[in-house]
């Protein structure tokens, strides 16, 4: 059975279901869009031309709504099911699912990968390794030691600020816009902060201390839609390293192109997609990152879909 990376199948399709190689799925509401299935599909049609173990690999998409991942998540373990990514809206709802979470993932309250077991399957997050992989290729920089100031209090906020935490980032400040998000994140971070200096802020009200040589990672969904303000004002801050936007579709928000014109280094999120990804595949596969990566980044830049995030 072949089936198209366009292809969006539903929790009837498992009814049946008699796929005799190793799958691999994303389950999402809305799914259409997703680039995942063309990163892993590509990834693995290169890998297999050279080792015949990941012949029979593929990677499939199902349309799930939030109230069919408690049955879904059961019955792609009795299809055989090897792994699944997890987009909107689960990964925070397949915490409570799991047999099992990473000892990692567990701060991050949200799970974008799950792996087979016996029991059942264990949760794993790899959207704050694709951010630091990301910043790494992209501007050199290593989370450990480096001032951090993040953009948002979200779901993708939570996961970066453990990821810069967990990785020793020097100090981590977050600004956004409703303060009582923000207050909820912070309290939630402290317990992992370490001693590492952690604080929050609104946009509007910019301390007068922040650290010149701050990476700036935007987490908010400013910028997703025509007419979004940049989510702050970069010019007002002390001059950053560099500009992360995890947003990449547009692959210009307004921030970066405020980046660009203060001359900052700047990227877009389509390096955090792909070690998000590739991450993904490792733990499936043993695949390494260094391999797959560039397999599903060049799949991504000859495309012309739509996109959507995961
Ligand atoms: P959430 O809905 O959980 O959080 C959205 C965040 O954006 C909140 O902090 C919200 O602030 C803020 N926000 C929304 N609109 C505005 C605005 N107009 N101005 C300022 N702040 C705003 O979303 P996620 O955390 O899941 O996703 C955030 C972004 O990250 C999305 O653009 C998503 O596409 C991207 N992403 C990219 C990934 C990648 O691999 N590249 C992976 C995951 C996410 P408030 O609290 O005030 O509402």
């Amino acid at each position: 059975m072949k089936i198209e990376n366009s292809t969006v199948l539903t929790l009837g399709d498992l009814d049946g279901w008699d796929y005799s190689g190793t799958a691999l799925a994303v389950l999402g509401h809305p799914i259409g869009h997703s680039l995942s299935p063309l990163m892993h599909n590509t990834a693995l049609a290169h890998v297999a031309a050279e080792d015949a173990r990941f012949a029979t690999w593929q990677y499939f998409r199902f349309d799930v709504p939030p109230e069919e991942l408690a049955a879904a998540l059961p019955a792609l373990h009795r299809c055989g099911f090897l792994g699944i990514n997890l987009t909107v809206p689960h990964k925070i709802l397949a915490v409570d699912q799991v047999s099992a979470i990473d000892p990692a993932a567990q701060p991050v309250g949200a799970v974008n990968t799950l792996h087979r077991t016996d029991s059942g399957w264990t949760g794993f997050n790899t959207d704050g390794y694709g951010l630091a992989a990301a910043v790494k290729e992209k501007f050199g920089c290593d989370l450990k030691d480096t001032p951090v100031l993040l953009l948002g209090a979200g779901g993708a906020a939570r996961g970066a600020a453990v990821e810069c935490l967990q990785r020793g980032c020097a100090s981590l400040a977050i600004a956004n816009r409703t303060a009582a998000n923000l207050e909820a994140l912070l309290e939630a971070l402290r317990p992992i902060a370490r001693g590492i200096p952690l604080r929050g802020f609104t946009p509007d009200q910019l301390p007068h201390d922040l650290p010149a040589g701050a990476l700036v990672v935007n987490a908010t969904s400013a910028g997703l839609r025509d007419g979004d303000l940049a989510p702050i004002a970069l010019a007002t801050l002390p001059r950053p390293m560099a500009v992360y936007d995890m947003i990449y579709n547009p692959p210009q928000t307004p921030l970066l192109r405020a980046a660009r014109q203060l001359g900052l280094p700047h990227a877009n999120g389509l390096t955090m997609l792909v070690y998000q990804g590739a991450k993904a595949l490792e733990i499936w596969s043993n695949l390494p990152t260094a391999r797959t990566a560039p397999l599903m980044a060049a799949a991504l830049t000859t495309t012309k879909e739509p996109t959507s995030h995961v």
